[in-house]
């Protein structure tokens, strides 16, 4: 029987309308094969919108729609509930995007009108021969996986955890806490940042639903939707934590020494150690690399001294299987590598420091116990930070780090209580977005700190005169005067940009998730699903996604937490019921599919054995359909004959209008008339 079928033109206010002929675009649908009725309408996707569809769908008999609106990101599920409402089965439904393909990108009016005709005729072509198709319900697995231990990992554990669910928070360092434990203070409330990190980190520790793997690294992923296997591999720690204690006697006797990376390698710590005081779990691990014993084969302190026999030099890595339904990605950044910018000195002067040396050296356990001195020891006369290291320049990262404003404010206020400095900041421009965040720049003027607007050039320790004389000179231009300034100091503190971790990229593809051009996460829509991500079982929150303060984080890890709860609460997935159908009698058993599929989906099974697909694994994605030398695979919805007639749609409206030139369709130019 042939298709009746309904399209329906969206304004989108003056989104769509702005540019394109709603009108002629519906005219022209109207005589399209097997379209029985074409109308269009201000708002598609609000409620008489949606009501129009239906009520075609029931009395004009339509078995397939086409809405040829703004992309299926924004609302393929808003048209895809319409039509079900309407008893029509929703994969009979297609959209067709003239908004992001069409109105949006093209410049002349007539040209994205002829473009927006030529979409439509296509996704007609192809609905024509869409199939219904049927989605399965898969029960939930009742448990959370969160990866990252930071004050990210740590809200979204916590949330998941007091909402009854199992949770496994993984850590790949031997202690949760993240950069926030190395802070001093936050901005701009000035809390001791380990004062309102540690009851936290130590809840995380007693929660009967929480399961910490720290020292441990999630290393494989496989499953569907809601019923995922991740695969966490147990680092070895050359130490049994479950006859540790964490007296720290092994610490105490290890004769080792190498620079502690807690203390940001200004400090020391021992071959066997805790990444801090407060740390949880508080067990210590053997750096093997700098382990005398691991070295040489001699020492065993630690082992003589352990009342407890907790140190195992046999100790190897160890894998676990967990099965959880929604996973948590809060793996955190990276701070930018000032050595990067060499005209800063840093690494070749020991008085420039980077934003977490600061913060290690202001803070009463850090490295200098929290006593501001230059590398002479001596208290600085003059302190200058420097904004934006790494940070919207283009030769390193075009982005706004987004804090260092404010925690270079928060580093001014603390020189200000440790010294008598005289001490000037220096930016391009203050960005205080937040509460309470320009009050704070506020107080800081009335401190009496210097503010020095423009881009620093460089730090030097050649001196022009006698006031530069053993000082750090720091040399900028003053936007607000045009002056060329140069600044003697004593001490020079960065205020580093924030970067996506190395392994992003890695961490990225294990659990299919895409990145920007920074290497940061991307959410499933940045302002409608800032937590969400392509896969509806997975969510991020915190600085993976990007830089971004304490409050916005937490934000991010509690929206995370309640969209894995809202999955896990439902008890079903339902999984799409897009997949691929192996054709057995054209089956030549290449096995190139088997190979070829990125999930992990086609095997080789029965007697005699058949090449078959497994439907919760199958994603849909085509790969297999298009690599099969014999053609035996068929992608639901994405079959040779939908495709070839979504083409055949577009060429024939292009056919029936006879004279377009390439730069029409394209969309690049003004149409020739
Ligand atoms: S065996 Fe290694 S970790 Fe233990 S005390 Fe000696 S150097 Fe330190
Ligand atoms: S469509 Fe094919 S390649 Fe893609 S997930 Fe399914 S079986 Fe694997």
């Amino acid at each position: 029987m042939a298709p009746r079928i309904g399209v329906y033109v969206c304004h989108c206010g003056s989104n769509i309308a702005g540019k394109v002929d709603v009108k002629a675009v519906g005219e022209m649908a109207k005589n399209l094969p097997n379209v029985v009725t074409a109308r269009d309408y201000q708002f598609m996707c609000s409620e008489p919108g949606q009501e129009l569809i239906r009520q075609d769908i029931r009395e004009k008999d339509l078995d397939a729609v086409v809405v040829a609106a703004c992309s299926p990101l924004m609302h393929e599920k808003t048209f895809r509930g319409t039509c079900a409402s309407a008893g029509l089965n929703h994969y009979r439904m297609q959209m067709a995007n003239i908004r992001e393909h069409c109105s949006w990108v093209t410049e002349d009016p007539a040209a994205a009108t002829e473009k927006a005709k030529a979409i439509v005729a296509g996704t007609v072509g192809k609905v024509r021969h869409l199939r219904p198709l049927a989605e399965r319900e898969v029960p939930v697995v009742q448990s959370v996986l969160v990866v990252g231990g930071g004050i990210a990992g740590i809200q979204a554990a916590l949330q998941c955890a007091d909402a009854g669910y199992k949770v496994y928070l993984v850590e790949r360092k031997q202690s949760i806490g993240g950069h926030m434990a190395m802070l001093d203070k936050t901005f701009p409330t000035l809390d001791c940042s380990a004062c309102i990190l540690t009851p936290k980190m130590v809840a995380v520790g007693q929660h009967s639903n929480i399961k910490l793997f720290a020292y441990s690294e999630v290393e494989g992923i496989s499953g569907y939707a809601g019923n995922m296997k991740a695969k966490i591999r147990h680092k070895a720690a050359y130490v049994d934590f479950e006859k540790c204690n964490g007296c720290g006697i092994c610490q105490e006797k290890c004769p080792a020494k190498v620079p502690n990376e807690f203390e940001q390698g200004r400090g020391q710590r021992k071959a066997v150690y805790t990444l801090f005081a407060q740390a949880v779990p508080n067990k210590p691990v053997i750096d093997k690399a700098a382990c005398i014993y691991f070295k040489t084969g001699k020492c065993r302190a630690c082992e003589k001294f352990c009342k407890r026999n907790a140190i195992d030099f046999e100790q190897q890595d160890r894998v676990e299987e967990v099965d959880v339904g929604a996973i948590i990605l809060a793996t955190g950044h990276e701070v930018f590598d000032a050595t990067r910018m060499p005209q800063y000195g840093y690494g070749k002067y020991p008085d420039v420091y980077t934003s977490l040396e600061f913060e290690r050296m202001v803070n009463a356990s850090g490295f200098s116990q929290g006593k501001v001195l230059t590398s002479e020891g001596k208290e600085p006369d003059s302190i200058a930070i420097i904004h934006c290291t790494g940070s919207r320049d283009q030769r390193y990262n075009t982005y706004c780090s987004e804090v260092c404003c404010m925690y270079s404010l928060k580093f001014a206020h603390l020189l200000h209580e440790h010294t008598h400095a005289r001490i000037y900041n220096f930016y391009i421009d203050m960005r205080c977005v937040g509460k309470g965040y320009e009050e704070f720049y506020d107080r800081l003027l009335n401190e009496g700190v210097r503010f020095v607007r423009g881009k620093v050039a460089g730090v030097t320790r050649d001196a022009r005169d006698v006031s530069e004389h053993g000082k750090l000179v720091v040399q900028a231009e003053d936007t607000l005067t045009g002056v060329i300034r140069r600044v003697p100091v004593d001490m020079v503190i960065l205020a580093n940009a924030l970067e996506a971790q190395k392994d992003a990229g890695e961490v990225g593809r294990l659990f299919g998730i895409s990145r920007n051009k920074a290497g940061f996460f991307i959410e499933q829509h940045p302002k409608l699903n800032p937590f969400g991500t392509s896969n509806n079982c997975i969510f991020i929150a915190g600085t993976c996604a990007g830089p971004k303060d304490i409050p916005y984080t937490v934000s991010q890890a509690s929206a995370a937490a309640s969209g894995a709860i809202t999955l896990l609460s439902r008890g079903n997935a339902l999984l799409e019921a897009v997949g691929a159908h192996i054709d057995s009698d054209l089956c030549s058993r290449c096995l190139t599919c088997v190979s070829i599929c990125p999930y992990q989906a086609i095997s080789v099974d029965g007697e005699p054995q058949l090449v078959a697909v497994d439907e919760t694994l199958c994603h849909g994605c085509g790969t297999c359909a298009a690599a099969c030398p014999a053609g035996a695979i068929e992608a639901d919805n994405f079959n040779d004959n939908q495709i070839l007639h979504e083409i055949e749609g577009l060429l024939s409206w292009r056919k029936e209008r006879g004279k377009e030139t390439e730069a029409e369709l394209a969309g690049t130019g003004s149409p020739t008339k």
